[in-house]
C-alpha cells in the first residue's frame, strides 16, 4: 500500500503525517506561528520562509520513508480552482497569489497538491466516518478561525472560483465585529477561539485565552458562560442558513473550541431548533468530531494522492 503525506497547516502549528490506508503511521507536530511571519515580514520574504519551514519539517520523514507516492497540503486560505495558487488568506496579511505546491515540488520532487484546509478536513472526516458516497457531509471546524467544507456524493466541493463553503465570512451580526475578510460581523469574529475571546474582553474588559474562558466558565464566571453562548447562537444561526440552502444529512464539527462543546450544546440546539425550516428538524444528525485531529492530515493526503493519480491517468 502506497505511502503518502498530508501536511495540515493550522493558525500556529505544522502538523505532518504519513498516511497509510486511513491510518497515520509517522507524525511530527511543531510550532509555526504563520500571522507573525506574514506579519513582521514582506510577503516575499514570508512565501520563502513558509517553504524553508515546510522543507525542513519533510526532511527528516522523507528520510525515514521510502516510497511516499504524494504530498497534501491543507492551507487556511482561498485556492484557486484552477491555478491551485493560494489566492490570499484572511489572517495572513500581504500573501497573493502563491503557488505554494508548485514551489515545494521544485524544492523536494515529489507531486504536490494544495486545498483549503477545511475542505481537506472535511474530506478527511468523510473517510474516518466511512461516510457513504450517497451523503453528504458539512465539516465545520473551530480553531483559530473558523472553517467549513462539504463532501457531496464522494467528492470535495471547492466551488467554481474556490470559495464555496465559506462559513466563516457568513455574516451573523450585521454591522458586528470587523473581520479579516474586510466585511463585518462574520461568524467567525464569534465562535472560533479569537471570538470567544473577543466576546470576553468586550464583556469583562480583559483579555484571556478561549481555555481559560472555558475553565472560568465551568467555575460559574457568568461573563465566560456568555462568551460560549454567543458562539454557541451564531454558530446554529449559521448551520442553519446553511442547510437550508444545502440539505445534507450529516454535519460534524471540529476543532479546538469543541474541547468545551459543553458550554455550548444547549445553547447551541436551542437556536438551531428555532432557525431550522421545521421539515428539517431532527433530520440532521449533528456530531463533535472524534478524529482527534487527524481529518486534516488525513484528508490533505488523500486529496494530493487522488490529484496525483489524475494527473498520472
Ligand atoms: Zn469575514
Amino acid at each position: 500500500m502506497s505511502l503518502k503525506i498530508g501536511i495540515d497547516v493550522g493558525g500556529t502549528n505544522l502538523r505532518i503525517g504519513v498516511v497509510r490506508g486511513l491510518e497515520i503511521i509517522d507524525k511530527k507536530s511543531f510550532r509555526a506561528d504563520f500571522s507573525s511571519i506574514f506579519s513582521e515580514n514582506s510577503a516575499d520574504i514570508a512565501c520563502n520562509t513558509i517553504v524553508e519551514i515546510l522543507c525542513e519539517g519533510l526532511s527528516d520523514i522523507l528520510n525515514r520513508h521510502e516510497g511516499i507516492s504524494s504530498i497534501g497540503i491543507g492551507f487556511p486560505g482561498f485556492i484557486d480552482p484552477q491555478s491551485r495558487s493560494i489566492l490570499s488568506s484572511p489572517n495572513l496579511p500581504g500573501l497573493n497569489n502563491f503557488d505554494l505546491a508548485k514551489t515545494l515540488h521544485e524544492k523536494i520532487h515529489l507531486p504536490v497538491q494544495i486545498e483549503n484546509d477545511a475542505l481537506a478536513a472535511t474530506f478527511g472526516e468523510y473517510l474516518l466516518n466511512n461516510i457513504s458516497s450517497s451523503n453528504g457531509l458539512i465539516y465545520i471546524g473551530l480553531g483559530t478561525g473558523v472553517g467549513g467544507g462539504l463532501v457531496l456524493k464522494g467528492q470535495a466541493i471547492a466551488g467554481e472560483h474556490g470559495f464555496a463553503m465559506e462559513i466563516g465570512h457568513i455574516i451573523i451580526h450585521p454591522n458586528g465585529r470587523i473581520c479579516g475578510c474586510g466585511n463585518r460581523g462574520c461568524l467567525e469574529q464569534y465562535a472560533s477561539a479569537t471570538g470567544i475571546c473577543k466576546s470576553y474582553s468586550e464583556l469583562e474588559e480583559r483579555h484571556i485565552s478561549a481555555d481559560e474562558i472555558a475553565k472560568q466558565a465551568k467555575l460559574g464566571d457568568l461573563s465566560a458562560q456568555q462568551a460560549y453562548v454567543i458562539a454557541a447562537r451564531s454558530l446554529a444561526q449559521a448551520i442553519a442558513h446553511i442547510l437550508k440552502i444545502i440539505d445534507v444529512e450529516r454535519v460534524i464539527i471540529g476543532g479546538g473550541v469543541t474541547k468545551s462543546w459543553d458550554l455550548m450544546q444547549l445553547d447551541f440546539n436551542e437556536q438551531l431548533n428555532l432557525d431550522l425550516i421545521k421539515v428539517l428538524r431532527g433530520k440532521v444528525q449533528i456530531d463533535i468530531s472524534n478524529s482527534q485531529d487527524q481529518a486534516g492530515i488525513i484528508g490533505a493526503s488523500f486529496i494530493g494522492f487522488i490529484s496525483c493519480e489524475k494527473s498520472r491517468n
